[in-house]
């Protein structure tokens, strides 16, 4: 690891990409994981965008647990650690796959959602825009959030059915494109476009770290790949 941490003091541009791994840490469950939401809940379902404009209440019912308890959680060491080093000038930018926006409480400023985000909820007849803590209010009360005018009020998280947001899209291939090193942490990389994100760096002549429990697709490519996350994060925090 000492090797990493040399690689990233070298770096100019260093982005991070990170996945459900980081979020695993601070104690929210993976989607897909042994306990996660679609053991219990009809992942067709809960995310899609016509089922939900069909019937919100089913998406407010199920993921009470899963989105709207997010002002409990807590940042993980490498949300706190990228923040650290975005404030310290080496990390540009923060891309993520994650909807739980630990990656802004911990103090990163330049994130990018590129599955959107439910810090925003929007009427779907309107237009008309909702802050998280308004809506988590009433969802915690086991109520389905309305906007004043009656439609029904989405969060901006990319459900099936939706186009992901073009702006994150277009942000995340131009910090990738523009890094001469990527760490792609907790992020299998299997879901696309997010995993076509690291061919921008290598296209452009930077290198890849990859920190993963699981195998992913690009580990050949990679200058240094790392299991666990937890163990390299705390090798950062007291070597860099
Ligand atoms: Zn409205």
């Amino acid at each position: 690891m000492q090797r990493l941490v040399e690689l990233i003091a070298q770096s100019s541009y260093v982005v991070a990409f990170t996945g459900a791994g980081v979020s695993t840490l601070s104690g929210i469950r993976d989607f897909r994981g042994e306990d996660g939401l679609y053991k219990t809940v009809d992942a067709d379902r809960v995310f899609n965008i016509h089922a939900f404009v069909d019937d919100p209440s089913y998406y407010y019912r199920n993921t009470r647990r899963f989105i709207y308890d997010l002002d409990e959680k807590r940042p993980g060491i490498v949300h706190t650690e990228l923040a650290r080093l975005e404030e310290t000038g080496i990390v540009r930018a923060v891309i993520t796959q994650n909807i739980d926006l630990l990656h802004q409480k911990a103090g990163s400023r330049n994130v990018i959602e590129v599955h959107g985000t439910p810090s925003v909820h929007r009427c779907l007849d309107c237009g008309r825009e909702y802050a998280f803590a308004h809506v988590a209010a009433i969802v915690k009360r086991g109520e389905v959030p309305w906007c004043v005018c009656g439609g029904a009020i989405k969060p901006d998280v990319t459900f099936f059915g939706e186009a992901l947001p073009a702006a994150a899209i277009e942000g995340a291939v131009r910090e990738c494109s523009r890094a001469d090193l990527l760490l792609v942490l907790g992020s299998s990389l299997v879901v696309t476009p997010a995993a076509h994100f690291p061919l921008y760096t290598l296209d452009h002549g930077g290198r890849l770290v990859i920190v993963n429990r699981m195998p992913t697709p690009l580990d050949r490519t990679a200058t240094l790949r790392y299991d666990e996350l937890e163990e390299v994060f705390l090798f950062i925090r007291d070597h860099l």
